[in-house]
């Protein structure tokens, strides 16, 4: 096994799932069908995704971006089918670093000379300073919202808020849902970005409260957090009364400083939800 293998981990999430990290924070998806099978995001993009997800599964492999942020499409140029919300695909049909605006374009490199000064192992042929994110071709999600996987379908599941075409999939045979950065459990949950909109996100914790409540889904599987399952859902519940009192104008914050500039952080339950300093 070469260093660049070693950058992810790989573990069992369900009967036919994969749930692969890179830099013990950013988490991917692999979704197992008996004709295709769905990787949920692409990470950073440090290392050789395409073949460590290629060796899981024999069938080929659409990438379902859940959104656009430099931290979901690292990878995406790998990849000869990649799918995207529409509100997310530029004219153009390429996905890139920029594709909602231009806050993340100093990431890629931010990120890793980071983690270059804290003394973490890279693969060995990556340059950190040199680290950009390719951009790549990408399709429009189909529009019937189903995702075929041959014995069964992904259902896409809008989740907007965070960024305007954010989706999750939901995979009922596992009742799993793939949410991206819907939820971050123990992390900041940032609504501050110049596409982001809170009340939409508000609407999303709504369907994700209803979601789970007919029992749709019992596992929500995020992008920066384990898992959540059981008792942490009620992080559902916590937000939808945190972000009704935030719109009342009736919830206390404080003026934090970001990699992005002052913003309003609201303590919700595990969450730190971070808006624009005006709302
Ligand atoms: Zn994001």
């Amino acid at each position: 096994m070469n260093a660049t293998d070693e950058w992810y981990e790989v573990s069992r999430l369900t009967e036919n799932g994969y749930r692969i990290t890179e830099a013990n924070d950013y988490g991917m998806f692999l979704v197992e069908g008996d004709e295709r099978a769905v990787l949920v995001d692409a990470g950073a993009g440090v290392g050789e995704l395409h073949s460590v997800v290629t060796d899981l599964v024999d069938t080929p492999i659409t990438l379902v971006l859940t959104h656009t942020h430099w931290d979901h499409i690292g990878a995406a140029s790998q990849f000869d089918d990649v799918l995207v919300s529409p509100l997310e695909l530029p004219p153009d049909g390429r996905i890139r670093v920029d594709s909602l605006s231009g806050e993340f374009v100093e990431r890629p490199t931010q990120f890793t000379n980071r983690w270059v000064d804290a003394g973490k192992e890279l693969p060995n042929d990556f340059d950190p300073s040199e680290h950009a994110i390719e951009p790549t071709d990408a399709d429009p999600l189909p529009a019937d919202g189903r995702i075929d996987l041959g014995d069964r379908s992904l259902e896409v599941i809008e989740l907007p808020g965070h960024s305007p075409g954010h989706v999750g999939l939901l995979d009922s045979a596992t009742d799993t849902l793939y949410g991206g950065d819907v939820i971050h459990f123990d992390h900041n949950l940032y609504v501050m970005f110049e596409d982001c909109d809170l009340e939409a996100y508000a609407d999303s914790i709504a369907r994700l409260k209803d979601l789970r409540d007919d029992g749709a889904f019992e596992v929500l599987a995020t992008s920066h957090n384990e898992p959540l399952s059981g008792d942490d859902l009620d992080i559902v519940d916590d937000l939808l009364e945190g972000l009704h009192e935030i719109a009342a104008d009736g919830r206390e914050y404080e003026i934090v400083e970001t990699d992005w500039g002052e913003a309003r952080s609201y303590e919700i339950g595990d969450s730190d939800v971070l808006t624009k300093t005006t709302i």
